[in-house]
């Protein structure tokens, strides 16, 4: 008798857990787990790109790691005043790209891109290119001839993101992509302060996606936090690479709030953790969110080409100089 109650209170127990345990993996909501910080990158010296781009090499040593993947490299032009230019504009002439994308944001001044597709255009505050290099494209990258006559302040950046094998060689592609096409959502704020806005660039934030096509999943956003001392949290995909870098400002960023990260210093975010935190240290902080799906692939890359291997590279040399880039 008394074996068959011990069989009973077992079943008794076992089955109050597995309907416990239903229940929280039932659960809609995702708890909350903090990101953390790995480390913060400090503020990399300037050097000029041609004689229009005077720009920090955020990425420092880890630019073409696996580290940063699917991101290659990164460079801001912080802000930078101009004179009046009567000669032709400032720029960087006509050079080739094969197997990743640029995507370059501007904040202030015109940048004006001509390819070799016979796609072209100038953007402006607020507005962002993103070409494909794909199988090769040849473009120059020049201050607009607006700008350039008018003199002011120029602040951009330019990303480079990895395309995996099987797109390394896809067509070339322009998106220009203007200030009115992003849409810009809410940031809550937490513990009853304000929180900020974020525009989407690419990916999706609270349901807004934003307008870039893109071959692997990306997120870019363009976060604001007004008010010091206030903070955001924005949800993640901990699968993916975060990067946090502070382009205006200052910030406190991870699960502690820990890590301070000032102008133009980066925030590289470990795997794992559904939502980054942030607080602004400064008034009108301003920060880009870079992330996305990790292509885990070998990285070979040499001047303007981005291949996986060493031959590839031999034949995007070969073929460049035999002209068969930009079809
Ligand atoms: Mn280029």
């Amino acid at each position: 008798m008394s074996k068959i109650y011990i069989l009973i209170i077992t079943l008794s127990v076992l089955t109050s857990l597995a309907s416990g345990l239903e229940q929280s993996c039932s659960n809609s909501e995702m708890p909350i787990s903090l990101r953390k910080v790995e480390r913060i990158l400090p503020r990399a010296s300037p050097h000029w790109v041609g004689d229009a781009f005077r720009v920090h090499p955020v990425f420092g040593n880890l630019a073409f790691s696996s580290r940063l993947s699917p991101f290659l490299m990164f460079d801001y032009a912080a802000p930078k005043k101009f004179e009046r230019n009567n000669r032709s504009p400032r720029g960087v002439g006509q050079h080739p790209h094969r197997g990743f994308e640029t995507v370059t944001l501007a904040f202030q001044g015109e940048v004006e891109h001509k390819d070799s597709t016979g796609n072209g255009g100038v953007i402006g505050a607020g507005d962002v290119q993103w070409m494909t290099a794909g199988r090769g494209i040849i473009h120059q990258e020049y201050h607009s001839k607006k700008f350039s006559k008018a003199g002011g302040t120029f602040e951009m950046c330019q990303l480079w993101l990895n395309l995996p094998r099987k797109y390394k060689m896809t067509a070339p592609r322009y998106q220009g992509i203007s200030a009115k096409e992003i849409p810009t959502v809410e940031l809550p704020g937490i513990d009853g302060g304000g929180g900020g806005t974020a525009r989407v660039i690419a990916g999706t934030l609270h349901g807004k996606k934003g307008p870039a096509m893109t071959f692997t999943a990306v997120q870019l956003w363009d976060v604001n936090i007004p008010v010091e001392g206030d903070t955001v949290e924005i949800p993640t995909d901990p699968r993916h690479l975060c990067v946090v870098f502070v382009r205006r400002g200052s910030a406190l960023i991870g699960q502690d709030k820990e890590h301070a990260a000032g102008p133009q210093s980066v925030a590289l975010m470990e795997l794992g953790g559904n939502v980054v935190r942030i607080q602004a240290r400064e008034k009108e902080t301003s920060l880009l969110i870079m992330g996305g799906e990790i292509i885990d692939e070998t990285i070979v890359a040499r001047g303007p080409f981005v291949m996986n291997t060493q031959e590839e590279i031999r034949q995007a040399n070969i073929d460049y100089h035999e002209g068969r880039f930009g079809q």
